[in-house]
């Protein structure tokens, strides 16, 4: 048998292991389980590729992204591996020569559907030949909270007692300390060895700005930050609705931006085009929901872009994970707003889930709406999310351009009292961020007049800020869960949280919203 040296250079031809890969390696090679930690692009498959050609037999990889399957194993048999996959989109007569090339010993490994793992047929049948090791790719997959749960994925958990003395690794982009406990529960990982590696990816510039004119934002921000030595760049911009991605593709290619939407409502034919395109063409623009993305392997994604706010930090590393994988400069840009806040509150609070999972899935929302609000570095922030501590990055917004911060606590108790007293004065009246600023910019519309705003003892008392100031405060409040949305769509109400405010026993620091960058350092190229 080869060792793992051999086997690097001479079936993939590399000199040397990246990072943990050594020792991950050697470990799976002599027997013992392992939990991988790994960012995106950090190498994960070779984890279990080089032990897979070391270790006697076939190894098992499970893996969810059934449609980059045939790549995968394209790619493995071009480099001469003699690897295979099982999966819902094959031929019967394929699968059955697959299956025949398996007991016959002529397979390092196969790659695998998580609901094909589940079925007893394929145990049987795997148990008929002889397992290597067994890999489960994407192992956040198990996660019942997190942001990419697979229901099949929990009956991997059995694998452990079906084939005890087979080794297994399970890798994961996801690095929370709650995933990483959660997977390593649930695939019965008790006595694995973890290597978590950092999470860090230093090339790609984090930026978040308010949204104002979003459409615009994005635009300019393409035509300027989106071309590269002249030539436009790749990039994929994620927005959470089907209907936004069409809309935000169409904007783009109206103004000469290459840009195409992809999104699980397209016919599967016209997604596997998109992607191919994507994969081998340069300079394409994807505007996708986040079913776009996991597992492609795209080396120069120059900029990953957010028109909405993702549910969670998990959601956004890894989706801005996609940028720079070759280690040159990428931007991850979003633009968030109000709207943002108030509907993910909304989806949340109309979710099916018990209580407790609505409030995990508010305390993930919180967490990325801190990143969103905070003055500090932004990847100070995100990597403290995942217990990793660094200097500021000096690589950000943040860091390149400290926001300012002001003392908002005269505003936001103006704010808030004139919430309360609309819920009070008029009989439990209530109202969208935009109206409360007319009140408090004493606006004089029929809206007002009619029902008697403008009677209130806040009204006309907030000239101070202008109307996107206002916007800026509803929008920070919101962030805090100092308000909240009720019931319909954009109704404001206040929440526990505001009473050391409203008894100024509180001081409330705000950031000073960073108007968009200056236009184009370089000249758009299209
Ligand atoms: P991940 O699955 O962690 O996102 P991959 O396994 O796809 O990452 O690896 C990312 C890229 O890095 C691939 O192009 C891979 O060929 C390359 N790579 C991985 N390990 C090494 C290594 N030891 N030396 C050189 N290149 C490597
Ligand atoms: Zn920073």
């Amino acid at each position: 048998m080869p060792d793992q040296y051999q086997v690097l250079r001479d079936v993939f031809g590399y000199d040397d292991f990246r990072g943990d890969q050594d020792q991950i390696v050697s470990h799976v090679i002599d027997g013992g389980d392992a939990v991988v930690l790994m960012p995106t692009g950090g190498g994960k498959s070779l984890c279990y590729q080089v032990p897979a050609l070391v270790r006697e037999g076939c190894a098992v990889v499970v893996s969810p992204l059934i449609a980059l399957m045939a790549d995968q194993v394209g790619a493995l048999q071009r480099l001469g591996v003699r690897a295979a996959y099982l999966n819902s989109t094959q031929f019967p007569e394929d699968r059955a020569e697959v299956e025949r090339a398996y007991l016959a010993g002529e397979l390092d490994l196969i790659y695998i559907a998580p609901e094909r793992l589940s079925q007893r047929g394929t145990r049987e049948f795997l148990a008929r030949g002889k397992l290597s090791l067994i890999a489960i790719d994407e192992a956040h997959c198990v996660s019942q909270w997190g942001h990419d749960f697979r229901p099949d994925y929990l009956a991997l958990g059995e694998l452990a007692d079906l084939w005890p003395d087979v080794p297994r690794i399970a890798l994961t982009a996801t690095a929370t300390r709650r995933t990483h406990e959660e997977l390593t529960a649930r695939l019965h990982l008790e006595n694995a060895r973890h290597f978590v590696s950092s999470f860090d990816r230093p090339n790609i510039t984090y930026r978040i700005e308010p949204k104002d004119r979003v459409k615009q934002q994005l635009l300019s921000f393409i035509r300027s930050e989106g071309v590269v030595d002249g030539e436009p760049a790749t990039g994929i911009v994620y927005a959470l609705s089907r209907k936004k991605v069409e809309e935000y593709a169409a904007f783009l290619a109206s103004n000469g931006i290459n840009a195409v939407p992809y999104h699980a409502g397209l016919d599967r034919q016209v997604r596997a085009g998109t992607l191919h395109r994507f994969l081998r063409e340069d300079g394409i623009v994807v505007v996708a929901t986040i079913a776009f993305g996991m597992g492609i392997d795209k080396p120069d994604v120059r900029f990953v872009a957010h028109v909405d706010l993702p549910k969670s930090i998990e959601g956004y590393y890894q989706e801005t994970g996609r940028a720079g994988r070759d280690g040159l400069p990428s931007i991850a840009w979003m633009a968030y707003g109000m709207a943002d806040v108030v509907n993910q509150r909304r989806m949340i609070d109309q979710s099916d889930g018990d209580a407790a999972h609505r409030r995990v899935q508010s305390q993930l929302l919180d967490a990325m709406l801190a990143l969103c609000e905070t003055s500090t570095c932004r990847r100070q922030q995100l990597l403290g999310y995942f217990d990793q501590q660094i200097e500021p990055c000096g690589n950000c917004d943040t860091c390149l351009n400290p926001p300012a911060t002001w003392d908002g606590t005269v505003p936001a108790q103006k704010l808030l009292s004139t919430i309360w007293r609309l819920d009070h004065e008029f009989h439990g009246f209530s109202c969208g961020a935009g109206h409360l600023i007319d009140i408090l910019r004493g606006v004089e519309n029929d809206r007002i007049r009619q029902r008697g705003h403008d009677a209130l003892t806040t009204y006309g008392k907030g000239t101070e800020l202008d109307a996107r100031q206002w916007g800026s405060v509803v929008r920070q409040l919101l962030a805090l869960g100092i308000i909240a949305p009720r019931g319909d769509y954009g109704v404001l109400t206040i929440t526990d949280k505001a009473t050391p405010l409203l008894r100024s026993q509180q001081t409330l620091m705000l950031r000073e919203d960073v108007k968009a960058p200056a236009r184009s350092r370089t000249k758009p190229a299209r």
